[in-house]
């Protein structure tokens, strides 16, 4: 079974499961999958998440690529402060500390508790891999 994220022509998001991927060209072919929302024929196959991560069509590896660049661009313009991240962000956030660009490193309950206080994080796209 294979479950696909589906788009209709009307741009309605939807999922459903099929056999296999020839079993959606097929059901597709002959307008057998609906829009559960405006019951369109016209659909098409979204890109799930977990086939952009460790694909290697064409289009996933695009997508890894613009994430690449804009991770890239994140990490020129920040100051890694290490683990020192979340009270760096406090003391910049406080005042006590110049205000700038940083990134680091803080667990789940670090980074729960700086969202808790108003303080603007986000996760850095690619996930937390080690380098430059
Ligand atoms: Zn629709």
């Amino acid at each position: 079974m294979i479950h696909y994220r589906l788009i209709c022509d009307a741009g309605h998001d939807f999922e459903s499961w099929f056999r296999d991927s020839d079993s959606f060209d097929a059901q597709a072919a002959q307008g057998l999958i609906h829009c559960p929302f405006c019951q369109s024929t016209k659909i098409s196959r979204g890109v799930m998440a977990p086939h952009v991560a460790r694909g290697h069509d064409p289009e996933a590896a695009k997508l890894r690529e613009a994430l690449d660049a804009l991770r890239e661009q994140i990490v020129e313009n920040t100051e890694d402060v290490g683990d020192n991240f979340p009270d760096e962000a406090r003391r910049i956030e406080d005042g006590a500390a110049q205000r700038r660009a940083i990134r680091g490193r803080a667990s789940f309950e670090e980074a729960r508790a700086l969202l808790e206080d108003g303080i603007e994080i986000f996760p850095l796209p690619g996930g937390a891999r080690e380098g430059h």
